[in-house]
């Protein structure tokens, strides 16, 4: 992520938080920051545990309500997951996913076919649609390679 788009989220950010009224704190900050510096769509456990390393009082509680909050006001996306553990992107714009089942990555990608799906009228008529992605579903390089070193 370039310094420049990092700089436009964050005033984007901070302009949001405003709009809801949010009070924009130096740790409400510092997680929004780590949050933009890890592309791995971490769970609260894993934000909090980095946050604690500059906030040593911050709880795991504060970190993860500040999340759904960040959630509820838009500035961060839930992401679905497979082992039932909310997890979170930063990344708002259109984008698509590839989920390792083994080890749980979540890797971005970009396609404007995609982006282009259609959704179904009968769904669009009884569900107000706020956004779409696509989910593929798979195992990454990593983890096919370690299961051929294992047999
Ligand atoms: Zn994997
Ligand atoms: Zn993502």
């Amino acid at each position: 992520m370039s310094e420049d788009y990092t700089k436009r989220l964050v005033e984007q950010f901070v302009q949001r938080c405003r709009q809801h009224g949010l009070k924009v704190t130096p740790q409400r900050l510092a997680i929004y920051r780590q949050l933009l510096t890890s592309s791995e769509h971490p769970s609260a456990d894993v934000v909090h545990k980095k946050i604690v390393q500059e906030y040593p009082t911050i709880s795991f509680d504060t970190v993860n309500r500040t999340l759904l909050t960040f959630a509820d006001i838009g500035v961060i996306e839930t992401v679905e997951s497979h082992s039932g553990v909310r997890r979170y992107d930063t990344d708002i714009a259109p984008h698509h996913h590839l989920h390792c089942i083994r080890c749980g990555n979540i890797v971005d990608f970009c396609d404007s076919d995609l982006d282009a799906i259609k959704v179904p009228e009968r769904i669009a008529r009884q569900f107000t649609v706020l956004g779409k992605r696509v989910s593929i579903r798979g195992i990454c390089r990593a983890c096919a390679e370690g299961a051929c070193r294992a047999s």
